[in-house]
């Protein structure tokens, strides 16, 4: 007799814990499904609206220091603690702009999304035409970062998202009409948190998210091998939240033309997200980029989209379970509870037998 109650206690907290455990699995899946949503390409489309009234974001340029405040003004707005990494580009000082998501969290998996702010005009060949020749750059590189500044927005509105997340707005990436090397903000960013001893899980970076040729939306990853596990959280992402875009995966560490780079160079796993490369160039499908031409309308909206969208579901999937406040206490408590729920029975029970004997 005494055994079954026992019995009959035990599998009861049993089914409730491990029902307990379902459910929080199951609304473990919801919020972050929800959260992958939330991302908007109206919004996004709105920031590449306001960059490119800046008419050029040459980083030889006032217009392309007044542009990284802006940025900076938006990741405060967000509720990101930011600053700006001065570093020197044909002698200038040019800025990267950095913000942090959850700077007090506890995170030994830092992850990082970055963008480079400045555009070019490719007919420039001076200060003063950099000056006067329009250089919109709607998708090279402003769609990157209204995504990245979209992403910040839609983390930072999580309230069950906690992982310390870096956001970077690079400076000075595009070569410009006298540096030949290019890529010179990530690259002092990327030696500086080497430097630091700052590790990083994965990098993301964005550049030229926006064109299409035709009515899908199309990414290209770019990655290096030892990458491949990062490129592979993006299009697990794309399948688990159900997202409509078609990914292309090139695995090749030559192809150095964005930020993505600087990672690689100092051993930080890192991937480029961009559109699609033209089959027989290898180049950005959109014909108009480094011109005057290269302006927002052009730009589909849903594709940006669905890659914001992607990318946070990798975010928020890499940040693992183990990151995730809510559901493991949860069942810890109910378990806890159950365990003491159990021995308080045995108590009674144990009390009852000494009454009767
Ligand atoms: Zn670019």
């Amino acid at each position: 007799m005494k055994r079954a109650v026992a019995l009959v206690v035990f599998l009861a907290l049993t089914v409730h814990v491990s029902h307990a455990q379902a459910e929080s699995a199951t609304s473990d899946t919801e919020w972050k499904a929800v959260t992958v949503n939330e991302a908007s390409g109206y919004r996004i489309l709105q920031t590449i609206l306001e960059l490119q009234t800046f008419e050029t974001r040459d980083f030889h340029t006032e217009e392309s220091a007044a542009s990284a405040l802006l940025i900076q003004q938006w990741m405060e707005d967000i509720g990101l603690e930011t600053q700006l990494q001065e570093f020197e580009a044909d002698g200038l000082i040019v800025v990267n702009v950095i913000g942090t998501l959850n700077p007090q969290s506890v995170s030994s998996d830092l992850h990082l999304i970055g963008a480079h702010y400045d555009s070019r005009n490719r007919y420039v060949t001076s200060i003063t035409e950099a000056e006067n020749e329009s250089a919109p750059g709607a998708d090279d590189n402003a769609s990157g970062v209204a995504a990245m500044l979209e992403i910040a927005y839609v983390l930072a509105s999580c309230e069950r998202f906690e992982a310390t997340t870096r956001f970077v707005a690079f400076g000075a990436e595009e070569r410009g009409f006298v540096n030949k090397s290019g890529l010179a903000g990530s690259s002092a960013f990327a030696q500086a948190e080497a430097d630091g001893g700052i590790g990083y899980g994965a990098t993301f970076v964005m550049d030229m998210i926006g064109f299409q040729t035709e009515n899908d939306s199309r990414m290209t990853i770019v990655t290096n091998n030892e990458s491949a596990n990062i490129a592979q959280s993006v299009t697990d992402a794309v399948v688990a939240y159900d997202i409509d875009l078609l990914v292309d995966i090139v695995s090749d560490e030559s192809l150095r033309y964005s930020d993505h780079a600087s990672f690689w160079d100092h051993g930080y796993p890192s991937i480029l997200m961009i559109e699609e490369l033209d089959p027989s160039t290898g180049a950005p499908v959109n014909p108009y980029y480094h011109t005057e031409s290269d302006t927002a309308n052009k730009l589909s909206i849903k594709q940006m989209e669905e890659i914001a969208s992607a990318l946070i579901g990798a975010v928020l999937d890499l940040t693992g379970p183990g990151e995730d406040s809510y559901s493991f206490p949860y069942s810890t408590v109910l378990a806890v509870a159950g365990v003491s729920g159990l021995a308080l029975v045995v108590v009674a029970i144990a009390r009852r037998k000494r009454r009767v004997s």
